[in-house]
């Protein structure tokens, strides 16, 4: 399975505010979500039931759209022998178009990543927070929970947590022996930790090294083994460095994995808002220089730097919607571009005053983002959470970029 890129997910999460902004008169949207393991047959006698049950709705008028609905997600079934990869998403319904007028809406989705449970929804609007959840930051981090006697791997993925393998330690206790051979027993039991840290070390270093994308290893577990282990420096000194913290966790099984993600929630947080400070913070460092350094922002500015590729780092809102819109003059030929919320009704040409002409309009993030893949400049979404995200929305209209050299 593929990742989507940064700039798919933007793509995807517009189209899923298009789909939010679709509201029915009554409750008569559904929104079904069907896992890949799902028998499609399964299915369709759970929507035949849902279809029987919609007769006791009061309304007509409802009932009736409620009853189209799910014989169109019927009938639409049928082409299916089994779900795809990640399952199905479908939306269907009757939305308002004023005037107590409405219009059929269809849409059928596969997801990015797989269906976790099959949700009908009948509502006035539809239910978007599972898609809307694949699509939030998916940061990878490997997961380790350990004491002497079992030890866990996992791996932390979004919101996701995989168990990867649990190790069972041959370590045998200390207690129980006494009298002469109680030193040499020692001994033994020590070669056997060390075997066992050595062995777990392997398992963790064969899950993850390599992983370019991996952002960090959390380590957990009850006593003071997991301290021992890290420093040790049992793991390869790749993950050796990106280890970020220990944390204090009652289990070493895959529950235990559970609880180090729940007791890290804080640190990880922080450490994404710290990227996005640390950001910011570059930026208004280059934009103090007398010279103005290496900074540009504002819409235009940075649509001119990209144009030359001039842009190393391109920075942009998560909350910027904006257009941009290209216009020509029917008589004189002149042309412009415009950056813009929402489409002016009426441009007039700067040269010879008469009305211009929209030739093109596109999504001014994705054209950025576009532009940017074309000069292997790199983008960073900010989101709006941290104060430093605030201020590049407000200060410099939500985009920015740190240049690879000055421009004029
Ligand atoms: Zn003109």
């Amino acid at each position: 399975m593929t990742e989507l890129t940064e700039l798919q997910k933007y793509e995807f999460r517009r189209s899923l505010e298009e789909v939010n902004k679709l509201s029915g008169r009554g409750t008569e949207l559904i929104s079904l979500y069907i896992p890949p393991t799902r028998q499609i047959s399964d299915v369709a006698s759970y929507l035949r039931n849902e279809y029987s049950q919609s007769s006791n709705i009061k309304s007509a008028s409802t009932r009736k759209n409620v009853q189209a609905a799910i014989s169109s997600i019927l009938s639409r079934l049928k082409n299916f022998k089994r779900p795809p990869e990640n399952g199905l998403v479908f939306f269907v319904g009757h939305r308002s178009v004023g005037a107590d007028q409405t219009n059929m809406v269809q849409f059928v989705l596969e997801p990015p990543d797989p269906v976790q449970t099959l949700t009908y929804r009948c509502d006035s609007s539809f239910y978007l927070v599972p898609l809307q959840e694949m699509l939030e930051k998916k940061d990878r981090y490997a997961l380790i929970v350990i004491d002497r006697s079992e030890a866990t791997v996992g791996m932390l993925n979004g919101k996701r947590i995989v168990s990867l393998k649990n190790l069972q330690s041959l370590v045998p206790s200390k207690h129980g022996r006494g009298g002469q051979s109680a030193r040499r027993f020692e001994r033994v039991i020590e070669v056997a930790a060390h075997e066992y840290y050595k062995k777990f070390a392997d398992i963790v270093n064969e899950a993850f090294l390599g992983e370019k994308d991996l952002k960090g290893v959390l380590v957990g577990g009850p006593g003071p083994t997991k301290e021992y282990f890290v420093k040790s420096e049992y793991l390869h000194h790749e993950l050796q460095q990106k280890i970020i913290e220990t944390f204090d966790v009652g289990y070493t099984d895959e529950y235990g994995l559970k609880e180090l993600v729940e007791k890290a929630r804080g640190t990880l947080r922080s450490l994404d808002l710290m990227r996005e400070k640390d950001l910011v913070q570059r930026l208004l460092e280059e934009i103090r220089k007398p010279d103005g350094g290496l900074a540009v922002y504002g819409e235009e500015q940075v649509n001119n730097a990209l144009l030359i590729g001039a842009v190393d780092t391109l920075i942009i809102s998560e909350d910027l919607r904006k257009k941009k819109i290209t216009l020509s003059c029917p008589s004189c030929g002149t042309s412009k571009e415009l950056f813009v919320a929402d489409t002016p009704d009426e441009v007039m040409c700067d040269k010879c005053h008469s009305p211009m002409k929209v030739t093109d309009t596109v999504d001014l993030v994705e054209e950025l983002h576009k532009m940017a893949d074309a000069n292997s400049s790199t983008v960073q979404f900010i989101s709006g959470e941290s104060e430093e995200g605030e201020l590049l929305l407000k200060a410099f209209g939500g985009v920015a970029g740190i240049l690879r050299f000055r421009v004029n």
